[in-house]
Protein backbone atom coordinates (compact mmCIF):
# COMPACT_ATOMS: atom_id res chain seq x y z
CA UNK A 1 0.00 0.00 0.00
CA UNK A 2 2.77 1.95 0.83
CA UNK A 3 4.56 2.05 -2.26
CA UNK A 4 1.57 2.00 -4.03
CA UNK A 5 1.29 5.84 -2.67
CA UNK A 6 4.71 6.44 -3.42
CA UNK A 7 3.69 5.65 -7.14
CA UNK A 8 0.73 7.95 -6.91
CA UNK A 9 2.54 10.95 -5.46
CA UNK A 10 5.40 10.38 -7.94
CA UNK A 11 3.06 10.27 -10.82
CA UNK A 12 1.01 14.02 -9.58
CA UNK A 13 4.59 15.76 -9.20
CA UNK A 14 5.38 14.20 -12.93
CA UNK A 15 2.19 15.36 -13.84
CA UNK A 16 2.15 18.88 -12.20
CA UNK A 17 5.14 19.86 -13.65
CA UNK A 18 4.50 18.12 -17.33
CA UNK A 19 1.38 20.48 -17.59
CA UNK A 20 2.69 23.24 -16.23
CA UNK A 21 5.37 23.10 -18.94
CA UNK A 22 2.80 22.32 -21.77
CA UNK A 23 0.97 25.76 -20.57
CA UNK A 24 4.33 27.53 -20.34
CA UNK A 25 5.28 26.61 -23.94
CA UNK A 26 2.17 28.33 -25.73
CA UNK A 27 1.84 31.34 -23.23
CA UNK A 28 5.67 31.88 -23.59
CA UNK A 29 5.57 32.92 -27.23
CA UNK A 30 2.01 34.23 -27.16
CA UNK A 31 3.76 36.63 -24.84
CA UNK A 32 6.39 37.37 -26.65
CA UNK A 33 4.46 37.45 -30.29
CA UNK A 34 2.15 39.92 -29.04
CA UNK A 35 4.77 42.30 -27.44
CA UNK A 36 6.43 42.12 -30.48
CA UNK A 37 3.63 43.65 -32.45
CA UNK A 38 2.34 46.08 -29.65
CA UNK A 39 5.96 47.46 -29.70
CA UNK A 40 5.34 48.30 -33.85
CA UNK A 41 8.85 46.86 -34.17
CA UNK A 42 7.35 44.35 -37.41
CA UNK A 43 6.72 46.59 -40.63
CA UNK A 44 6.57 43.89 -42.53
CA UNK A 45 3.17 42.53 -43.32
CA UNK A 46 4.02 39.38 -43.96
CA UNK A 47 5.59 38.92 -40.79
CA UNK A 48 2.45 40.56 -39.19
CA UNK A 49 0.49 37.69 -40.11
CA UNK A 50 2.61 35.08 -39.64
CA UNK A 51 3.43 35.85 -35.51
CA UNK A 52 -0.52 36.74 -35.17
CA UNK A 53 -0.91 32.91 -36.82
CA UNK A 54 1.14 31.68 -34.32
CA UNK A 55 -0.75 33.54 -31.63
CA UNK A 56 -4.16 31.69 -33.01
CA UNK A 57 -2.48 28.04 -33.23
CA UNK A 58 -0.52 28.76 -29.84
CA UNK A 59 -4.21 29.82 -28.12
CA UNK A 60 -5.29 26.52 -29.42
CA UNK A 61 -2.81 24.28 -28.33
CA UNK A 62 -3.76 26.00 -25.09
CA UNK A 63 -7.36 25.25 -25.74
CA UNK A 64 -6.79 21.42 -26.29
CA UNK A 65 -4.73 21.21 -23.63
CA UNK A 66 -7.22 22.70 -20.77
CA UNK A 67 -10.52 20.64 -22.32
CA UNK A 68 -8.10 17.07 -22.08
CA UNK A 69 -7.86 18.37 -18.74
CA UNK A 70 -10.78 19.31 -17.74
CA UNK A 71 -12.30 16.25 -19.48
CA UNK A 72 -10.38 14.02 -17.63
CA UNK A 73 -11.24 14.99 -14.73
CA UNK A 74 -15.14 14.96 -15.54
CA UNK A 75 -14.69 11.18 -16.42
CA UNK A 76 -12.43 10.46 -13.29
CA UNK A 77 -16.14 11.53 -11.65
CA UNK A 78 -17.88 10.14 -14.21
CA UNK A 79 -19.37 13.55 -15.11
CA UNK A 80 -18.70 12.86 -18.90
CA UNK A 81 -21.62 12.68 -21.21
CA UNK A 82 -22.18 12.73 -24.38
CA UNK A 83 -25.37 14.15 -26.85
CA UNK A 84 -24.58 11.97 -30.12
CA UNK A 85 -26.47 12.34 -33.02
CA UNK A 86 -26.59 11.23 -36.51
CA UNK A 87 -24.22 13.14 -38.89
CA UNK A 88 -21.94 12.08 -41.60
CA UNK A 89 -18.45 12.85 -40.43
CA UNK A 90 -16.88 13.28 -43.94
CA UNK A 91 -17.29 17.06 -44.41
CA UNK A 92 -16.39 17.61 -40.89
CA UNK A 93 -13.07 15.06 -40.84
CA UNK A 94 -12.12 16.94 -44.42
CA UNK A 95 -12.13 20.73 -43.07
CA UNK A 96 -10.35 19.53 -40.38
CA UNK A 97 -8.02 17.59 -42.31
CA UNK A 98 -7.88 20.67 -44.84
CA UNK A 99 -6.81 23.35 -41.70
CA UNK A 100 -4.55 20.43 -40.59
CA UNK A 101 -2.23 20.13 -43.51
CA UNK A 102 -2.23 23.38 -44.21
CA UNK A 103 -0.51 23.76 -40.61
CA UNK A 104 1.22 20.60 -41.17
CA UNK A 105 3.11 21.78 -44.33
CA UNK A 106 3.84 25.16 -43.25
CA UNK A 107 5.61 23.24 -40.44
CA UNK A 108 7.69 21.32 -42.72
CA UNK A 109 5.95 18.15 -43.03
CA UNK A 110 4.84 16.18 -46.18
CA UNK A 111 1.03 15.08 -46.02
CA UNK A 112 -1.23 12.57 -47.87
CA UNK A 113 -5.16 11.80 -46.97
CA UNK A 114 -7.12 8.87 -48.18
CA UNK A 115 -10.31 8.63 -47.85
CA UNK A 116 -13.46 6.34 -48.45
CA UNK A 117 -16.44 8.07 -50.16
CA UNK A 118 -19.15 9.17 -48.04
CA UNK A 119 -21.43 9.78 -46.51
CA UNK A 120 -20.41 8.32 -43.26
CA UNK A 121 -23.27 8.49 -40.66
CA UNK A 122 -21.90 7.89 -37.28
CA UNK A 123 -23.99 8.39 -34.09
CA UNK A 124 -21.55 10.49 -32.45
CA UNK A 125 -20.55 13.83 -30.50
CA UNK A 126 -18.72 14.98 -33.54
CA UNK A 127 -16.78 17.78 -30.86
CA UNK A 128 -15.43 14.45 -29.58
CA UNK A 129 -14.56 12.67 -32.64
CA UNK A 130 -12.59 16.55 -33.13
CA UNK A 131 -10.92 16.57 -30.28
CA UNK A 132 -9.66 12.50 -30.76
CA UNK A 133 -8.21 13.38 -34.25
CA UNK A 134 -6.32 16.53 -33.13
CA UNK A 135 -5.10 14.67 -30.01
CA UNK A 136 -3.93 12.06 -32.54
CA UNK A 137 -2.54 14.61 -34.89
CA UNK A 138 -0.90 16.95 -32.60
CA UNK A 139 1.35 13.76 -31.43
CA UNK A 140 2.62 12.61 -34.96
CA UNK A 141 3.83 16.03 -35.31
CA UNK A 142 5.38 16.58 -31.82
CA UNK A 143 6.77 13.20 -31.77
CA UNK A 144 8.17 13.43 -35.41
CA UNK A 145 12.08 12.39 -36.23
CA UNK A 146 13.66 14.06 -39.74
CA UNK A 147 11.84 12.36 -41.81
CA UNK A 148 8.37 14.73 -41.42
CA UNK A 149 5.56 12.53 -42.92
CA UNK A 150 1.96 12.32 -41.64
CA UNK A 151 -0.91 10.61 -44.04
CA UNK A 152 -4.70 10.42 -42.82
CA UNK A 153 -6.54 7.01 -44.52
CA UNK A 154 -10.18 6.43 -43.40
CA UNK A 155 -11.88 3.18 -44.76
CA UNK A 156 -14.91 1.49 -43.45
CA UNK A 157 -15.27 -2.25 -43.04
CA UNK A 158 -17.46 -4.52 -41.64
CA UNK A 159 -19.82 -1.24 -41.20
CA UNK A 160 -16.49 0.03 -38.62
CA UNK A 161 -15.10 3.27 -39.99
CA UNK A 162 -11.19 3.49 -39.40
CA UNK A 163 -9.71 6.75 -39.63
CA UNK A 164 -5.75 6.12 -38.81
CA UNK A 165 -3.11 8.41 -38.28
CA UNK A 166 0.07 7.55 -39.92
CA UNK A 167 3.38 9.09 -39.06
CA UNK A 168 6.90 8.55 -39.13
CA UNK A 169 7.76 9.59 -35.80
CA UNK A 170 10.30 8.24 -32.98
CA UNK A 171 7.25 5.71 -32.83
CA UNK A 172 6.76 3.78 -29.48
CA UNK A 173 9.27 1.84 -27.13
CA UNK A 174 8.51 -1.92 -27.54
CA UNK A 175 6.42 -2.91 -24.35
CA UNK A 176 4.87 0.36 -23.92
CA UNK A 177 2.28 -0.40 -26.19
CA UNK A 178 -0.58 -0.38 -24.05
CA UNK A 179 1.06 1.90 -21.51
CA UNK A 180 0.86 5.24 -23.50
CA UNK A 181 -2.85 4.46 -23.09
CA UNK A 182 -2.89 4.78 -19.25
CA UNK A 183 -3.26 8.42 -17.91
CA UNK A 184 -0.09 10.71 -17.00
CA UNK A 185 2.02 7.82 -18.59
CA UNK A 186 4.64 8.69 -21.06
CA UNK A 187 6.75 6.71 -23.11
CA UNK A 188 9.77 9.55 -24.37
CA UNK A 189 10.71 11.13 -20.86
CA UNK A 190 9.61 15.34 -21.50
CA UNK A 191 12.45 15.99 -19.09
CA UNK A 192 15.39 14.74 -20.98
CA UNK A 193 13.78 15.09 -24.65
CA UNK A 194 11.72 18.26 -23.76
CA UNK A 195 8.53 17.69 -25.60
CA UNK A 196 5.89 19.07 -23.41
CA UNK A 197 3.14 16.83 -22.96
CA UNK A 198 0.66 15.85 -19.91
CA UNK A 199 0.35 12.50 -20.64
CA UNK A 200 -3.42 12.41 -21.13
CA UNK A 201 -4.28 12.85 -24.53
CA UNK A 202 -4.25 9.01 -25.70
CA UNK A 203 -6.13 7.94 -22.69
CA UNK A 204 -8.81 10.40 -23.06
CA UNK A 205 -8.58 9.61 -27.32
CA UNK A 206 -9.79 5.94 -26.22
CA UNK A 207 -12.02 6.73 -23.65
CA UNK A 208 -14.04 9.00 -25.80
CA UNK A 209 -13.85 6.42 -28.76
CA UNK A 210 -15.27 3.90 -26.57
CA UNK A 211 -17.46 5.60 -25.20
CA UNK A 212 -18.79 5.90 -28.73
CA UNK A 213 -18.92 2.27 -29.17
CA UNK A 214 -15.06 1.94 -30.92
CA UNK A 215 -11.61 2.46 -29.67
CA UNK A 216 -8.26 3.24 -30.45
CA UNK A 217 -5.64 0.76 -31.41
CA UNK A 218 -1.73 1.44 -32.00
CA UNK A 219 0.28 -0.36 -34.68
CA UNK A 220 3.83 -0.27 -35.60
CA UNK A 221 4.19 1.56 -39.62
CA UNK A 222 5.87 -0.78 -41.66
CA UNK A 223 9.35 0.85 -42.71
CA UNK A 224 8.91 2.97 -39.21
CA UNK A 225 6.84 5.11 -36.97
CA UNK A 226 3.40 4.58 -35.87
CA UNK A 227 -0.45 3.96 -36.84
CA UNK A 228 -2.86 5.43 -34.63
CA UNK A 229 -6.33 3.81 -35.58
CA UNK A 230 -9.61 5.12 -34.22
CA UNK A 231 -12.79 2.50 -34.86
CA UNK A 232 -16.26 3.93 -35.23
CA UNK A 233 -19.34 2.17 -35.71
CA UNK A 234 -20.97 3.18 -38.89
CA UNK A 235 -24.85 3.73 -38.52
CA UNK A 236 -27.85 3.08 -40.73
CA UNK A 237 -28.56 6.77 -42.82
CA UNK A 238 -31.44 8.32 -41.64
CA UNK A 239 -34.96 7.21 -42.98
CA UNK A 240 -36.19 10.10 -45.15
CA UNK A 241 -38.99 12.10 -43.87
P1 LIG B 1 1.38 13.38 -24.16
O1 LIG B 1 0.68 14.54 -23.58
O2 LIG B 1 2.60 12.97 -23.39
O3 LIG B 1 1.66 13.53 -25.62
P2 LIG B 1 -0.40 11.12 -24.80
O4 LIG B 1 -1.32 10.41 -23.88
O5 LIG B 1 -1.00 11.77 -25.99
O6 LIG B 1 0.39 12.15 -23.90
O7 LIG B 1 0.68 10.08 -25.30
C1 LIG B 1 1.34 9.25 -24.34
C2 LIG B 1 2.77 8.97 -24.80
O8 LIG B 1 2.75 8.14 -25.96
C3 LIG B 1 3.54 10.20 -25.22
O9 LIG B 1 4.15 10.83 -24.10
C4 LIG B 1 4.56 9.62 -26.18
O10 LIG B 1 5.65 9.11 -25.46
C5 LIG B 1 3.81 8.47 -26.83
N1 LIG B 1 3.23 8.82 -28.15
C6 LIG B 1 1.95 9.18 -28.41
N2 LIG B 1 1.75 9.37 -29.72
C7 LIG B 1 2.92 9.12 -30.34
C8 LIG B 1 3.37 9.12 -31.71
N3 LIG B 1 2.56 9.44 -32.72
N4 LIG B 1 4.67 8.77 -31.94
C9 LIG B 1 5.50 8.44 -30.93
N5 LIG B 1 5.14 8.42 -29.63
C10 LIG B 1 3.87 8.76 -29.32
Amino acid sequence: DARRQLVLAQKKTDFVSNVSHELKTPLTSIRMFAELLQERRVSDPAKTADYLRIIRLEAERLTRLINNVLDFARFERNQQHYTPRLVDLLPQVESLWEAQAEHLRSAGFEVSAEMVAGPWWCLVDPDAITQILLNLLSNSEKYSSAQKEIALQAIAKSRVLQISVQDRGSGIPSGAEEKIFESFYRAHDSLSNGIPGSGLGLTLARRIAREHGGDILFARRPGGGSVFTLFIPLHEPPSAP
